[in-house]
């Protein structure tokens, strides 16, 4: 039950920028426009479908200007507001604040996506360049005085204005916004907080680009075949290819993912061929070398410590967590300590297993962390006898996508979906589909782009090109990026159990964006906190299992015959194995993540390798065995992505999706009437209502841990 990383992008340009684009720009005057020159395609909304982007008219040059221009853009518009002569009223100063920016977010959304998606050394230049004027651009609206005090005289008056619920949740979002982001600093502490602002948007754009260099460069290059032993002919056939593309004829190339454990880990028998593929991993970017990202985090950190002391915190979690539903780092302890002794002892328990059958098999060695997927798969096979090679020719892509992704929606939710080949794509891989509601009116477009490239960052995420905003006048467009191994031409995408729930996953993202039934941008889903915008998605998992489901999409590729039922029982009945393993490791990720942003500014300047170690050790979770799903010195989550005191949220969200089931299962399961309530209750309010009050009104209680613990087989 691996989690998948959402990489919304809230780091760089926050709030204001994540309002998606208009119909009302008006066209700007360009150098050339006027003696046949192209204008630059982001100066107007796109005239395609709910303002999906042409791609066949963007090219990588057109994104610096567009960004430049869209914030100076701002600037004026930000200006404006704050200088009005007139009284602030609710719709000159947060209706304008709601309107503004919108070249921006128009090209920042596109730029975003494609610079994470399919980058290239043009726009990776334009990220590094671009990355401290933003941070500076939304300093440069929630550090001005002047608006802020606009923002709090109608704050004041709040309830005295007649408002709708939504509205005076905006002024209340405003004003906290304003608050965190430090509005009330002296103008010198405003002037330090820029700088570190500034500081470390460039340094996260750096890391991203270091990470994904040192993802490259610690790929695993084999010249002997036999070192290849226990993979299948397609994994030895995509490894060869691999090394084709990077001219090493000849030879074979395994690419490294970004989490510590690598998928081929689990088929390569030669255990001297799977330590060189861990330690690949392990070290890839701690080797010294152009990559080596230690000085760069260490200096983040610092900087995380140093922001929350001028804030006024006692560290970097303290402030960050204050807008979030769980809202301090104790809260955020005690909630992990709830899950630790539980995660480590089923964690030793399967070393325990796993031992025992290496020395069954006469081995003659101690567990290390490269063997653990190889012999844990072979537990899985004895236990369970379950193969993945068998459960592959089940899960063809198209098809989970079709009947069983979609399906769903179409089960719960009445949603029916299209495919279109007239939209531009960035890359012939992606896809696009019409989204109809269950009226058949169109509620949105999807973009899916499934497969791994090299110049892909790693994970699976999903974003909005277009936000929903009934003030805007605008339907979602949104997309789904992952990171699945593309199949040989001709061949069938066969994917994993694990892959296909990365697509229910991300698609639970999408499904949040797509019903966003907001007036405001900025309030509309999937825009709330990190530690709740995670609960849609993990909740979408859990209909991959569904009987219904399952039997509509999992049928053989070649014979459509359907998965045999004791196949189907297996899979379920494997689906607690080793979570141990697989929860310790994610606690690794929260108690480094956790350590780094509760560091005081008296101590904030750390030895990335001993500070790791010591934060894992003093959480107890220092499993030899067990590394953490992401060191710190590839963890894309803390350093770069807006998930800095945030890795928790995987975990805390598991919590609220699962104890949500629970109601679904307690209330008949699948049907439309329950994902109607869900989609009235959860799904279409955005961030309207406090989070943990829509929460428990749908559940009925607070979240409960319980059915958590029992649907990872820690408890009974
Ligand atoms: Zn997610």
């Amino acid at each position: 039950m691996h989690k998948y990383m959402n990489l919304k992008k809230f780091s760089y340009l926050s709030v204001l920028a994540l309002l998606a684009a208009t119909t009302s720009c008006k066209r700007l005057s360009t150098a050339g426009a006027d003696n046949g020159e192209e204008t630059n395609p982001f100066f107007e909304a796109s005239k395609l479908p709910l303002q999906a982007p042409d791609f066949a008219k963007i090219k990588d040059s057109d994104y610096q200007p567009a960004l430049e221009e869209g914030m100076k853009q701002q600037q004026a518009e930000i200006n404006k507001i704050a200088e009005n002569t007139e009284a602030p009223t609710f719709e000159n100063t947060l209706v304008a604040l709601e309107k503004s920016g919108q070249l921006l977010t128009r090209v920042n959304n596109v730029f975003s996506l494609v610079s994470s998606a399919n980058t290239n050394p043009t726009l990776q230049k334009v990220q590094e360049e671009e990355a401290p004027k933003l941070a500076a651009n939304t300093d440069a609206i929630f550090l001005n005085t002047k608006l802020f005090k606009r923002v709090q005289t109608i704050y004041q008056k709040r309830n005295e204005l007649k408002l709708d619920a939504e509205s005076k949740r905006l002024v209340e979002y405003y004003e906290q916004k304003f608050e965190l982001a430090g509005a009330n600093l002296s103008e010198s502490d405003k002037e330090t907080l820029k700088k570190y602002n500034q500081e470390e948007a460039g340094l996260s754009a750096k890391f991203v680009n270091m990470v994904l260099a040192a993802n490259k460069a610690g790929a695993l290059l084999i010249s002997d075949k036999a070192e290849l032993a226990g993979l299948s002919d397609a994994e030895i056939q995509a490894a060869a290819d691999n090394a084709k593309n990077t001219k090493q004829d000849g030879k074979w190339l395994i690419s490294l993912q970004n989490t510590t454990q690598q998928p081929l880990l689990q088929s390569l028998s030669k255990r001297a061929t799977r330590q060189k593929l861990f330690e690949a991993s392990y070290n890839r970017a701690e080797k010294g070398d152009a990559n080596d990202t230690r000085a760069t985090i260490a200096r983040i950190a610092e900087l995380h410590a140093l922001e929350a002391k001028l804030m006024g915190f006692r560290n970097y979690a303290d402030w960050k967590l204050h807008d979030q539903m769980a809202q301090t780092p104790e809260a955020v302890e005690k909630f992990l300590a709830q899950l630790i002794p539980a995660a480590t002892s089923k964690a030793k328990a399967e070393a325990a297993d796993i031992q025992a059958l290496i020395d069954q098999q006469k081995g003659g060695f101690k567990l290390e962390p490269w063997d653990w997927n190889y012999y844990a798969e072979q537990v899985r096979k004895a236990k369970y006898n379950l193969d993945e090679n068998e459960i592959k020719p089940y899960f063809e892509l198209d098809k989970v996508l079709k009947d069983g992704v979609f399906y769903a929606a179409n089960q719960l939710y009445g949603l029916t979906f299209k495919e279109r080949k007239d939209l531009p794509v960035y890359q012939e891989d992606v896809r696009v589909f019409d989204v109809f509601d269950k009226d058949s009116t169109q509620l949105g477009i999807f973009y899916c782009d499934y497969f791994k490239r090299d110049n892909k960052n790693g994970g699976a995420w999903m974003n909005n090109i277009v936000g929903q905003s009934k003030l805007l006048n605008q339907k979602p467009v949104i997309y789904n990026v992952c990171n699945f191994t593309k199949p040989a031409p001709g061949k069938p995408a066969l994917i994993s159990a694990d892959d296909a729930k990365t697509m229910f996953h991300e698609f639970g993202h999408g499904l949040h964006g797509l019903f966003a039934n907001q007036q405001y941008p900025t309030l509309a889903s999937p825009n709330t906190a990190r530690d709740y915008v995670e609960f849609p998605s993990q909740f979408n998992e859990h209909w991959m299992m569904d009987p219904k489901i399952f039997a509509h999409f999992a049928v053989h590729y070649q014979t459509g015959a359907p998965m045999p039922q004791a196949l189907v029982d297996k899979i379920k009945k494997a689906g607690t194995f080793n979570q141990g393993y697989a929860l310790t490791e994610a606690l690794g990720g929260d108690a480094i993540d956790m350590a780094w942003n509760t560091l005081g500014a008296d101590n904030a300047k750390q030895d990335v390798d001993k500070f790791e170690a010591a934060a894992l050790a003093k959480a107890g979770l220092n499993l030899s065995q067990v590394p953490p799903r992401y060191r710190s010195s590839y963890f894309l989550h803390i350093w770069a992505n807006g998930y800095a005191a945030g890795y928790y949220a995987y975990a805390w969200t598991e919590m609220l999706d699962d104890d949500a089931y629970s109601w679904f299962e307690e209330n008949g399961g699948l049907t439309r009437a329950n994902g109607q309530r869900f989609r009235d209750m959860i799904l279409s309010k955005g961030n309207t209502e406090n989070y943990g009050d829509m929460f428990k009104a749908f559940r009925g209680h607070e979240p409960d841990i319980k059915s958590m613990l029992k649907s990872r087989g820690l408890v009974k």
